[in-house]
This record gives C-alpha cells, structure tokens and sequence, in this order.
C-alpha cells in the first residue's frame, strides 16, 4: 500500500521546484505518517536549493512542519494517528556515545535519514528528504522519534517554525548568550531568527533590549515583540549602543566569566546574542 500526495520537488541545484505527485509507501516499523498543515521556509531551505549546502536529488526540501498524524508503523508507541505533532529534523537516536553522553544535540545519527530515500514520483525515481523531513508537501514519513506532540491550541503555522528558528534564536540568548535579568543585549538582524532571540531575551529579562536592522521598517515589530531601542544598522552602530547602555556596550557578564576567551578572540566587547 501506499499513499500519493502532491509534493515541491526539487531535482537540482538552483533549479526551481515543481508541484508533483509523490508515492509513500506505508509507514514501516518504528516510522509515522504526519498529514501536513503548515510548513516554515528556512534560509537553510534556499542554500539546500541552490547548491551552498549538500543535497541528494530529487528532493522534497522543508524542515519546519506541523500537522497530524494519520498512519504508524509497527512498534510505534509514542503517538497515535489523530496526534497534532511538529517534526524535528535531527532527532536523536538515543544510542550513539554523544547521546550515551547526555549531548543529544550532537548525535552522530541524527541526519542519518536525509541520505536515505522515502518516497517516489510516479515513474518509480526515488526520492530524498531535505534534512530528512521533506515537509514541503502534503504529508510525509518520518521515524517516530522525529515527532514531537504539539499541546492543544497552538497554532499550526506557529507551531511550524518552533522546528528550527525558534529554537535557533532561543538557544542563542539562553545558551550560548545566557541572557540575565537586567543585562543588556542586542539583536543584530531580524529576520526568523533574530525575532526569535529578540523574544527570548525579552523572556530572559534583558534590559535595554535593542533590535537591530537593516530595514527601518523592522522598528515597529521589534517594539511589539519587545525591543525597548531600535537601530537601522550604519556606521555608527557601535556608539549608538554604547550610548543606549551607558558606555559599556551590550554585555553580558556571565559569558565573560564563562568564556573570557571567546570574547577576545571575538574583539569585541559584545557579548549579547548574535544570531
Ligand atoms: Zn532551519
Ligand atoms: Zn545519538
């Protein structure tokens, strides 16, 4: 058995995608179905397309995605079909030294499934996932440690993109930054994942929390998301900062008792997220 759904094909770099239908083939043991309802576009999607990151083709790109599930494999226990899920695209498998290590983020497996193919156009070619998820479509297959259960009331094309930029910004300011209460940072580019970290160091309580960009027409959604400053970035942006936070600059003193070394090599004295 098998099921045929339209899917973005992308068959070489640089090439544009195209609307096709794509075969796949039932869950196999330890695999689930997820019926896509949203699907965030990432700037790692453009430089899969065009050549700049490695990619298998053909292809069906797209990492960040929500939607349900409808079909499991045998042995699945952690979802149902009926489950509202997000996909992540470097699941760890739990078994690797690094995961035996409690450095789940670093799994030596966890891209194993992008180098595989899952599915099939209609003349039998075989096709890969991007990053293993090929969220691009209208469902697709991926192994059950590859979903995450999504709470009820959450908004699928919200919950799209906590799969990657979300997670991407948060982690910028909670654990390479380590943002405090009343610290000052600031948000160098607000684009998915600058907004991300510019929410974030809100949460985290950073204080002036000054958003940056190129475009003046960011202003206005970084005060919204919770910038207390706004700077169109130019020449003068160093003193600009400095004079937002009293000639000290945006630091952060935790990374510089943490990680002193980073900072110098750096040269600079910012220490604030930099996504
Ligand atoms: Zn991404
Ligand atoms: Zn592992």
């Amino acid at each position: 058995m098998s099921t045929t759904v339209k899917a973005a094909v992308f068959t070489a770099a640089g090439a544009p995608p195209t609307i096709q239908d794509l075969v796949l083939p039932d869950p196999g043991p330890g695999e689930v179905r997820v019926r896509l309802v949203a699907a965030g576009v990432c700037h790692s999607d453009l430089s899969l397309s065009d050549g700049t990151l490695p990619q298998i083709w053909p292809a069906v790109l797209g990492h960040e995605g929500a939607g349900t599930v409808e079909a499991v494999g045998d042995g699945v226990t952690e979802v149902t079909p009926g489950q509202r899920v997000i996909l992540n695209w470097a699941p760890p498998c739990r078994e690797c030294w690094f995961c035996a290590q409690g450095e789940p983020h670093l799994c030596e497996h966890a891209l194993d499934r992008a180098l595989g193919t899952y599915a099939e156009l209609t003349d039998g070619t075989p096709v890969y996932p991007g990053l293993g998820t090929g969220a691009f479509a209208e469902a697709t297959v991926v192994p059950a440690h590859a979903v995450v259960p999504l709470p009820d009331g959450v908004d699928p094309a919200a919950a799209a993109v906590l799969g990657c930029a979300v997670l991407t910004g948060w982690g910028a300011v909670v654990n390479s930054a380590r943002v405090r209460e009343g610290q000052s940072a600031v948000v160098l580019g607000l684009g998915g994942v600058g907004l991300s970290a510019l929410q974030a160091a809100r949460l985290a309580g950073a204080d002036p929390l000054i958003a940056v960009d190129a475009s003046p027409a960011k202003e206005e959604l970084a005060r919204a998301l919770g910038a207390t400053d706004f700077l169109v970035a130019d020449g003068s942006l160093t003193k600009a900062v400095r004079a937002l936070t009293g000639g000290r600059g945006a630091t952060t003193p935790s990374r510089w008792s943490v990680r002193p070394r980073s900072c110098a090599r750096r040269g600079t004295r910012r220490g604030a997220a930099e996504p």
